[in-house]
């Protein structure tokens, strides 16, 4: 029988393995999620006959072939994600001052091709003499942006009209970021359910029939994480606004 020193140190080696192993999967799976991210866009370039024209036939492998790459990102993410969440010696924040406006607007960029595929109007308002930065999570605080710019674009309508506004917040002293759509809205009986794992609203399922429901509950759990709030409003089929305050340190 084991004396407990022995246990202990055993027990800290195991501890020390599944830490590795943790670490070892999530950059393995974020380089993944990299490339088919890329590969995600060029092959919507391809779609939307950027790089020249393509036949029919072509045109529907190509659609097999998002769908497939869509799939996989999502249980790329899911897996991240429950990677993070069950194991809490990987959330460990990581702080630092972001410099908010370069790094919305940098995710504006990932999403050109979508915005463009889909003739959306994207607005960004920002406040020009204040220097805004957030002490957050950067890597986060990406995710949480690319989610609701993702979601705005995908619930609005082609032609819509999406409006983005960065500015400090003088009650709280920190900096608000709100993303407003016209799109499809959230009926007043959902709007409790909206942060819920895996929840998909009827009008959202009907408009897009890909998507995991676990956007916006990881993205309250990372504002959380990073002492910010976000909340919503939105009238069913005139639009939503997500509104995101971080703090400045
Ligand atoms: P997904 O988009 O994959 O369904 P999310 O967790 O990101 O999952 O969002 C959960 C649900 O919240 C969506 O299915 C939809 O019902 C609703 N939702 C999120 N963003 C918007 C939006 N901008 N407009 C309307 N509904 C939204």
């Amino acid at each position: 029988m084991k004396d407990t020193e022995g246990l202990i140190v055993e027990n800290e080696n195991l501890k020390k393995i599944i830490k590795d192993r943790s670490d070892f999967f999530s950059i393995t799976a974020h380089k993944l999620r990299t490339s088919l991210t890329a590969l995600k866009w060029t092959l919507r370039m391809f779609l939307n006959k950027d790089l020249g024209n393509i036949s029919d036939e072509q045109k529907k492998y190509l659609e097999k072939l998002i769908e497939n790459n869509e799939k996989s990102l999502l249980l790329i993410n899911d897996m991240l994600i429950s990677n993070r969440e069950n194991n809490n010696s990987s959330v460990k924040l990581n702080v630092t001052n972001i410099n908010i406006i370069e790094l919305v607007e940098k995710i504006i960029f990932i999403f050109y091709g979508e915005l463009k595929n889909k003739n959306i109007n994207l607005i960004l308002n920002k406040d020009e003499n204040s220097k805004l930065q957030v002490k957050c999570d950067e890597e986060m605080i990406i995710g949480v942006f690319e989610n609701l710019i993702e979601n705005a674009i995908k619930y609005s309508p082609n032609g819509g009209e999406i409006k983005i506004s960065i500015k400090k917040d003088e009650k709280s002293n920190g900096v608000l970021i709100s993303i407003q759509d016209n799109g499809i809205g959230i009926k007043e009986e959902d709007t409790s359910k909206i942060f819920s794992k895996f929840f998909r609203a009827p009008n959202a399922i009907e408009k897009e029939n890909t998507g995991s429901g676990l956007g916006l509950f990881t993205t309250k759990s990372y504002v959380d994480k990073n002492n910010g709030s976000i909340w919503f409003e939105s009238v069913k089929g005139e639009g939503t606004t997500f509104f995101v305050l971080l703090p400045t340190d």
